[in-house]
């Protein structure tokens, strides 16, 4: 039976990369992947047609899927929105909640044909292939209560930090396997010294480590682990954490490869469903110009192929197709520098395509 994918372009520039990815995949379809593609509004997009940024139609489709491609959501004219539910990243959210997508899976891979674009040290970075493993449906994101109100004559804001056991331990699991299939090594973050959640999440990941004794796990508070990411990034293998700390963290790892261009992400649940998206927003100050780098959203296709549709074979294609496109010297304007050949968003989107069906 064909399998379902469901792209949700979104805002910004992600109407721009979907369609390069869409190519991608058509080109798959064509090889023999048997596939039936469909499109749905969200965020801003969604709000502005239908009044809702995850409107029922798409969730209805989310959940029929197999699989997801989203563009990316968000921009200025919806940041005013006073109705914080009606916000483009509530589509989002309400998709990795309704999905429940709790493992978000974010590489730091640098290809050694942009070790000059990263702002570190080629030394440091070149080599570089970090899987940042962030737990993203619980935590502080998500804890009740939350809200902002008025206490002593004036205005708090509060938040709760709240884990599970059970909810670690699934995270936890998904790291340790992740790690087992990589280099073998584990390093949890967390922030122990100060805060009891996180005592809980080192208890459990010390509590699973003996069933996976081809892993080594180590631990590291917070603010160390953002300066040994800077430091001596390639210390790390397979690094494991919550959900803020692993939004902050994966964007420093991100930044560490050059460019957020670069990078796809998956957020998966128990069933292998997914939601494929580039780690980098909509970057409204560049959409509609042909200046985003659509290479981090062909690459989440990649990953789509690998982890949802059990294809390594194709992803290692379209991996390939990529590398070879650098190898080529072609470059949108994030990665490019002197001596590349700068090209559009659909330039370097059909130049992967040619690169993927000569392969
Ligand atoms: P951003 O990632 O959109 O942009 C940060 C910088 O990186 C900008 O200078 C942008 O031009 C550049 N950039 C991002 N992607 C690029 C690409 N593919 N090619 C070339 N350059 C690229 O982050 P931001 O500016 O903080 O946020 C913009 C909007 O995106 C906001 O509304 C925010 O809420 C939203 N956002 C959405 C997601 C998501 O959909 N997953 C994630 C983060 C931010």
């Amino acid at each position: 039976m064909s399998k379902k994918i469901l792209v949700l372009p979104g805002d910004g520039i992600g109407p721009e990369i979907t369609t390069e990815a869409v190519k991608i995949l058509n080109a798959c379809r064509d090889a023999g992947l048997d596939v039936e593609l469909e499109q749905a509004l969200v965020g801003g997009a969604g709000y502005d047609a239908e009044g809702d940024p995850l409107p029922a139609a798409t969730l209805d489709k989310a959940r029929n899927a197999d699989a997801i491609l989203l563009g990316a959501v968000g921009g200025p004219q919806w940041d005013t929105l006073e109705d914080l539910s009606k916000r483009p990243e509530k589509g989002l959210l309400g998709l990795r909640k309704n999905l429940n997508l709790f493992a978000n899976l974010r590489p730091a891979l640098l290809y050694p044909q942009l070790a000059e674009a990263s702002t570190l040290k080629p030394e440091v970075v070149s080599g570089l292939d970090i899987m940042i493993v962030r737990e993203l449906t619980g935590g502080i994101y998500f804890g009740q209560p939350r809200g902002i109100e008025e206490r002593d004559g004036e205005r708090v804001g509060y938040n709760t930090y709240v884990y599970s056991e059970s909810e670690i331990e699934r995270i936890g699991r998904v790291a340790f396997e992740m790690a087992q299939k990589r280099g073998g090594k584990l390093c949890s973050v967390d922030k122990a010294n100060v805060l009891e959640v996180t005592i809980l999440w080192r208890e459990v990941m010390n509590r699973l480590a003996p069933e996976y004794p081809d892993v080594e796990l180590s631990h590291m508070y917070v603010d160390n682990a953002a300066m040994q990411l800077v430091r001596a990034p390639k210390q790390f293998d397979v690094v494991v954490t919550g959900n803020m700390f692993g939004d902050i963290l994966s964007d420093a790892a991100a930044m560490l490869t050059g460019s957020i261009g670069m990078l796809p992400s998956a957020s998966l649940n128990e069933h292998q469903q997914g939601m494929y998206e580039p780690c980098h927003g909509s970057a409204p100050d560049i959409a509609g110009q042909g200046l985003a780098n659509p290479l981090a959203t062909i690459l989440s296709v990649a990953m789509m192929l690998r982890y949802s549709l059990g294809q390594a074979e194709l992803a290692a294609r379209i991996e390939r197709a990529v590398g070879q496109v650098l190898d080529d010297g072609l470059r949108t304007a994030d990665i490019a520098y002197p001596g590349t050949r700068q090209v559009s968003t659909r330039e370097m989107g059909d130049a992967v395509l040619a690169a993927f069906l000569e392969a």
